[in-house]
């Protein structure tokens, strides 16, 4: 809003000057041949009987001389003598009670004037503040309401800053690390942008809208914006949750905006973030921005219908929520082509993490292979996120080269959160360590669970211990005995603690929840429960949002729902009692990791293994 009230604050400021400029030469004009002169000076002009006449305005005493005088003025050094025939002075604050005999005795005419300011000059300097005041406020108020609706809240819906980002991309899809069948289905585009007559020409239909469906994080972005340098056109991007304003109307501007620009500078590509954002089936959902959210949509719909054939826009959108999309987004002509992103794999991690390390320079021990086994689950700005820990964790050592350790460092404190520096007492320290070591004993237990890969009592993120298990490789299926110990897995550390010290803290919160959500989906979503069978139910999905939970309805029985819970409990009792069964029965080995793990604090799965063999101390026997 500055942008629009500098210019009044500039035409405040030029007034003062110029009301400034023209008092100061008026006021100069006088002083040219006056002069100010002591008052002791005056008196003794007086006495000389060189005084004309004065006038008298408080303890000012101006006036002229009969005959002018010579004066010197101060910081001239003596050499600026002039000529005066008018004074000013200053009468002392004492009384002198002789003056107005002494000027009655030489005949000076005395005129007094008020010491008070004109009354028109006061009455403007009391009304100055609230005319300036007075004067912003019109001129405020009447930029607000050029700008329209979306201004109070300190955006703007046309008029200034534009909300969308243009570009040309520069980079390419040797940038975008593994993605092969995306950018396979993606060449089409590039094609089709690079040389519109000659695809055309062969044949191909022009596309118009591609939805990129993938976890955040997973590169959507980065696939459009390769896309655009490929083919050499510019990027317009926008996120779409910058559509959805307090005000109605903002956001089909915005889009119209978005389009009108993108069709100027064609072949291009317009960008849109998070479409679920607006792109939510319509007539769901309630609350504030629900009609601007329509017609956002609406409009946005409609300006990808009214593409002329010549005009090679593509419009790409990313979501990771395609089945809330309203549908009339995905017909054809529209969004009508869809590629999907997955997390990365094992072999695609590594090339990401290839792509990222390009310019960090890398001890000859770091082996990118085994970082990309270790993290299954992350994406490519995890990866890159760990990379640039390494290479801070690196730089605060001083060292010229990023080592394994730093990339195992940066990978711990992703997966498990930062180190956190807290007193914990002895005793939090015992049940810390039992409470992870009943997760370990239990995973290395029961067969076919994740490998412990670490373990440790320094508290990080939220917890104060963590036990790490990593897939061997990545998983797509769970088989319900995987499920199953996993289950026992995580409960383990809630019955170590039950076992030894009869009674459970407030550590195994979490777990519990992560049980429930995952016998929930057992008995709900996978069918696994023996007596309800082969049925899912809507209980425990994530709901896409809100309104849509509420409104839906329940689509089993009271019996039913009486009987999922039963199971549910059946399923995490079941676990529970599995756990149990196998530290009461190792309990003696139990000991023997506890006091591993406090006289270490951490173990890998190699140290773990040792201790169960009951080595003593790292790197004997
Ligand atoms: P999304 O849009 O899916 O949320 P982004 O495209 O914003 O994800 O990705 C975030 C960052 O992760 C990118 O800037 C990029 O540096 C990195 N990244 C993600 N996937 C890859 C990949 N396949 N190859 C290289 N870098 C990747
Ligand atoms: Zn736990």
């Amino acid at each position: 809003m500055w942008q629009t009230l500098w210019r009044p604050l500039l035409a405040v400021l030029a007034l003062v000057l110029i009301f400034n400029f023209i008092y100061g030469t008026v006021s100069r004009k006088v002083s040219q041949d006056a002069a100010e002169i002591p008052y002791s000076r005056f008196k003794d002009e007086l006495a000389r009987d060189n005084i004309k006449g004065i006038t008298i305005k408080g303890t000012v005493i101006r006036g002229e001389f009969r005959t002018s005088i010579q004066v010197v003025d101060a910081g001239t050094g003596g050499k600026a003598a002039r000529q005066v025939a008018r004074f000013t002075s200053n009468m002392p604050a004492l009384q002198d009670p002789g003056l107005m005999a002494g000027l009655e005795a030489k005949r000076v005419t005395v005129t007094a004037e008020s010491a008070e300011t004109s009354p028109f000059v006061s009455a403007f300097i009391y009304l100055l503040p609230w005319l300036l005041i007075i004067g912003l406020w019109v001129l405020f108020s009447r930029s607000m309401r050029a700008q329209g609706p979306g201004a109070m809240m300190g955006g703007f819906s046309k008029s200034g800053a534009k909300m969308y980002t243009s570009q040309k991309a520069t980079v390419t899809f040797s940038d975008v690390a593994g993605m092969e069948d995306a950018k396979q289905e993606l060449q089409e585009v590039v094609e089709y942008l690079k040389d519109p007559k000659k695809f055309e020409r062969i044949g191909g239909k022009a596309p118009k809208g591609v939805l990129l469906v993938g976890p955040p994080g997973t590169g959507k972005t980065l696939l459009a914006r390769a896309v655009a340098g490929e083919a050499g056109v510019t990027f317009f991007s926008i996120s779409a949750s910058q559509f959805i304003e307090m005000f109605v109307g903002v956001g089909a501007s915005r889009v119209r905006d978005l389009f009108s620009g993108a069709r100027k500078e064609a072949p291009s590509i317009i960008f849109i973030d998070e479409l679920d954002a607006v792109g939510r089936s319509r007539g769901a959902g309630f609350g504030g921005g629900h009609d601007e959210r329509e017609q956002t949509l609406n409009q946005l719909l409609s300006e990808m219908d009214g593409f002329d054939p010549h005009e090679e826009v593509v419009v790409m959108a990313a979501t990771n929520r395609p089945d809330v999309l309203d549908q009339a987004l995905l017909r054809p002509g529209r969004f009508d082509r869809r590629v999907v992103i997955e997390r990365p794999d094992w072999r695609d991690r590594a090339s990401i993490l290839k792509v990222h390390t390009r310019k960090t320079p890398l001890a000859s021990d770091v082996d990118l292979t085994v970082i990309a086994k270790g993290t299954p689950g992350m994406t490519g700005a995890d990866l890159e996120n760990l990379v640039n820990e390494a290479a801070i964790l690196a730089a605060r050592e001083d060292s010229k080269v990023v080592t394994m350790n730093h990339m195992e460092l940066a990978k711990d404190k992703i997966l498990m959160g930062g180190e956190r520096k807290m007193y914990l007492s002895e005793h939090e320290k015992r049940i810390t360590a039992y409470h992870e070591s009943g997760h370990v004993l239990v995973a290395k237990t029961l067969p076919g669970t994740d490998p412990v890969h670490k373990v440790t009592i320094i508290p990080r993120g939220m917890a104060l211990g963590v036990t790490q298990q990593l897939p061997e490789d990545d998983r797509y299926h769970y088989p319900k005995s995987y499920l199953m110990n996993r289950l026992s897995v995580i409960l383990g550390g809630r019955v170590a603690e039950r076992l030894v010290f009869g009674d459970i803290s407030t550590g195994a919160q979490n777990d519990l929840k992560v049980v429930t959500e995952l016998a929930e989906k057992m008995v709900c979503q996978w069918g696994m429960s023996e007596k309800i069978g082969a049925v899912t139910f809507s209980r425990g999905e994530a709901h896409p949002f809100l309104g849509m939970k509420l409104a839906q309805e329940k689509t089993f029985s009271e019996e039913m729902a009486w009987l999922i819970d039963q199971e549910i409990s059946a399923i995490i009792k079941g676990a529970e009692e599995k756990a149990e069964e196998i530290l009461v029965s190792r309990r003696k080995e139990l000991d023997t990791l506890v006091s591993a793990l406090l006289a270490e604090e951490t173990l890998d799965g190699a140290r773990i293994d040792q201790v169960l063999a009951g080595v003593d101390e790292k790197g004997e026997g």
